[in-house]
C-alpha cells in the first residue's frame, strides 16, 4: 500500500518532541467517519513487545499496531498512556491515534529472526487493533498474514466488528496454529452502551461476531468486561448479559469489574459526576482502596456471572486468550510493556513511562 494514496489531507510532517522522532507525519480525512480525527503516522522500529518478567498477565508477548482509540470508552485504562506521548488523555486519547504503519514488515521480519521461539502474540491488550482506523490503514491482514506464513500461536481482544472482515484470514491461521479470539462485551443495555462506549459497535453487533467466528469453526470467548458497578451490575443486567453471550454461542465468559486507575479514574469520575452524580459518592467509598473494587465486591459479580454460565449452559473456556485470562484473577489484566517499539518514543534513555495493558 503506497501511503501517499491515503493523504486525503496531509497536514505535516512534525519534528516532533511528541514521539522523540521526526519521522511522524500527522494526517486528517475528509470522511465523516473520521471526522475530528488525526493520524500520527510513524515508522515503528520493532513491533513485539515483550512484557516484564513481574507482570501478572498471561501472556508474554505482545503486538500494537495503534496508540490511542476511538472506541472512546469512558473508563479506558489505556488512556494514560497517551500522557507518556504529550498526548491529551481525554478526548485526546480518543481522536488522536498512532499508527505504525509498517507494522506487518516489521513483524514479517522479527518473526523471521533466528532468535524468535514462536511464543504465542497477545494483540489487543493495549488498544483495540480493530477499532476504526484499521478499515483505513488495513494493518491487521498482514499481521495475521506474517503470523500465520510462521505457524505462530496468536490472541486477538476486540471490541471491533472489523474483525469480520479479516474471517477468511482468521480461519486460514487456525488451520495452522492456536488462534484465540475474545470479544469484549461487559453489558448488553444499549443506554448505557451509548453514553460509556459511545465510539464502539452496539453490544448485539459484538456478539455478531461471536456467531460468525463460531460458524466458522472458531471458538471465541466473551470477556465480559467491565462490569459498572450501580449502572451495569443489577442481577437483571449480568443475567440478560449471560444470556446474549450464551445464544451467541461464545466458548466462555469470564467477567471483570471496571478498574478506575489514574488517567481513567479521573475521566471517568467527571462523566459520573456529569451524568450520574447521585453515584459519584458510592463510587468515590467503593473505589476508596484504590484502582479495584474490593474483594468481596469482585467474587460476588464473579460468582453471579459464573452461575448464570452455568444455568445458560456456556461451554469451557476456548483454547487461547479466554481461558488464560480465566485462569488469572481479576486483576491478571495489569502488567506493562515497553516503548521502544514506537518510532523511539521511550527507546532512548527509557524516559517514558510504561504502557499498562488494558482489557477491552
Ligand atoms: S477499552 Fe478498549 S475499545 Fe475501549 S477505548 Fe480502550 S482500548 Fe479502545
Amino acid at each position: 500500500m503506497r501511503w501517499d494514496q491515503l493523504a486525503d489531507n496531509p497536514v505535516r510532517a512534525r519534528d516532533s518532541a511528541l514521539f522523540g522522532t521526526s519521522a511522524v507525519t500527522t494526517r486528517t480525512f475528509d470522511t465523516p467517519e473520521f471526522r475530528g480525527m488525526t493520524f500520527h503516522e510513524v515508522r515503528a522500529r520493532s513491533l513485539l513487545n515483550r512484557v516484564p518478567g513481574a507482570s501478572r498477565v498471561p501472556f508474554t508477548w505482545t503486538v500494537n499496531p495503534y496508540r490511542g482509540c476511538s472506541h472512546a470508552c469512558v473508563y479506558c485504562f489505556a488512556r494514560k498512556t497517551h500522557s507518556y506521548l504529550d498526548l491529551d488523555t481525554g478526548h485526546g486519547f480518543d481522536s488522536q491515534i498512532v499508527v505504525k504503519i509498517n507494522a506487518p514488515e516489521v513483524l514479517r521480519r522479527e518473526l523471521a529472526a533466528p532468535g524468535w521461539r514462536g511464543a504465542h502474540v497477545a494483540m489487543g491488550t493495549n488498544v483495540d487493533c480493530y477499532q476504526r482506523a484499521e478499515g483505513r490503514y488495513r494493518l491487521m491482514p498482514g499481521i495475521i498474514e506474517a503470523l500465520t506464513e510462521r505457524a505462530n500461536p496468536f490472541s486477538i481482544l476486540t471490541k471491533g466488528t472489523l474483525i469480520l472482515r479479516d474471517l477468511d484470514l482468521l480461519t486460514e491461521a487456525a488451520r495452522v496454529s492456536e488462534v484465540g479470539i475474545s470479544v469484549s462485551v461487559g453489558f448488553v443495555d444499549d443506554d448505557l452502551w451509548r453514553t460509556v462506549e459511545p465510539g464502539t459497535p452496539a453490544p448485539a453487533r459484538r456478539l455478531d461476531v461471536v456467531r460468525a467466528l463460531g460458524e466458522r469453526g472458531i471458538g471465541c470467548g466473551v470477556l465480559m468486561a467491565p462490569v459498572i458497578p450501580f449502572l451495569g451490575d443489577h442481577p437483571d443486567q449480568l443475567r440478560a448479559t449471560v444470556r446474549a453471550i450464551a445464544a451467541a454461542g461464545a466458548t466462555s465468559v469470564t467477567p471483570l469489574v471496571l478498574h478506575l486507575r489514574p488517567g481513567a479514574r479521573e475521566w471517568f469520575m467527571e462523566w459520573l459526576r456529569q451524568r450520574h452524580p447521585q453515584l459519584v459518592g458510592r463510587y468515590e467509598r467503593l473505589y476508596a482502596a484504590g484502582a479495584y473494587a474490593p474483594t468481596w465486591y469482585q467474587r460476588r459479580i464473579t460468582r453471579q456471572v459464573h452461575e448464570l454460565a452455568a444455568e445458560y449452559g456456556i461451554g469451557p473456556a476456548g483454547p487461547a486468550l479466554p481461558r488464560r485470562i480465566r485462569r488469572g484473577d481479576p486483576e491478571a489484566a495489569e502488567g506493562t510493556e515497553r516503548m521502544e517499539d514506537m518510532g523511539g518514543a521511550g527507546g532512548s534513555g527509557g524516559t517514558a513511562g510504561p504502557t499498562q495493558l488494558t482489557l477491552l
